[in-house]
């Protein structure tokens, strides 16, 4: 499976200059090492649900949870989870029309449950997209060992996308006396040189105002310009996508500016010793 470039920066492992190094020293030292990642968990039973979170939360990981189809769906779009559990039957929305429509835009891998243990039930989750499936009942061991495996998979499709020349002409783009510095070709970003976990979304929102500095934008033109033809989001999707922005921007969270009535804009404070 080919995975676009800008899923690394979904993933806590990334490979750039700083520490590309360290995540193939990672790898390379052994398959048991974990590979920590955002997941959801889409199970309409809160038990499991709950069961299946905690055990994933123990190892390490990041989770989320919904417990039917559609908001399983809804957060796919605002997390952009790098693993999906989706149970078949939910309510709502049912694994299957789930998963399609997951493909319809995102590469997330995706491990099916099913209940029934027919063939053609499993070969029909595999055509629309699951990567993997999991009949019910399973050992939670079992769980966590095909989580692991898949994640672990990102992490080596991750390894073997070329990475642009650590001598490659400089890209970076800084504002603020270089408080907030982007990186287009290697999609990372820092604040006061402390590296950015951005999910894609994040990042091209944060890229594209890096480089229209003073400009304003319309939620409008964000949605156009960073989402593209995803039918699936509203003006929320822009605003919650810049709250989260901000969160890790922290204290340079007021670069991205509210304009009122129309959208946002980027425009980082005046550094101290520039004041006259
Ligand atoms: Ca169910």
């Amino acid at each position: 499976m080919v995975r676009p470039l800008d899923r690394m920066t979904m993933f806590p492992i990334q490979i750039d200059a700083a520490n590309g190094a360290a995540a193939r020293a990672l790898n390379a030292a052994g398959w048991d090492t974990p590979s920590m990642g955002r997941i959801l968990v889409v199970e309409d039973e809160a038990d499991l649900n709950d069961l299946i979170t905690r055990q994933l939360r123990q190892e390490g990981h990041e989770v989320y949870q919904a417990f039917d189809g559609q908001v399983g769906l809804d957060t796919v779009r605002s997390v952009e989870p790098d693993l999906v559990i989706l149970d078949w039957m939910l309510p709502k929305l049912d694994g299957i029309a789930v998963a399609r429509k997951i493909r319809e835009r995102y590469v997330t891998p995706i491990l099916m449950l099913t209940a029934r243990g027919e063939e053609t039930d499993i070969v029909l989750g595999l055509e629309v997209g699951a990567d993997d499936y999991l009949t019910k009942p399973f050992r939670m061991r079992e769980l966590l060992a095909r989580v692991r495996a898949m994640l672990r998979r990102i992490a080596i499709n991750q390894e073997a996308a070329p990475a642009p020349a650590p001598d490659a002409p400089s890209d970076m783009i800084e504002a603020g006396d270089g408080a907030i510095a982007v990186s287009l070709t290697m999609r990372t970003a820092t604040a006061h040189g402390e590296e950015l976990e951005l999910t894609p979304k994040e990042f091209d929102l944060l890229a594209l105002f890096v480089q229209n500095p003073g400009r304003a934008f319309s939620r409008d033109y964000l949605l156009e310009r960073v989402w593209g033809d995803d039918v699936y989001v509203t003006d929320r999707t822009v605003d919650t996508h810049v709250q989260r922005l901000r969160k890790k921007l922290g204290d340079e969270a007021e670069a991205i500016r509210t304009v009122w009535g129309i959208g946002y804009k980027f425009q980082v404070k005046q550094s101290a010793t520039a004041g006259s």
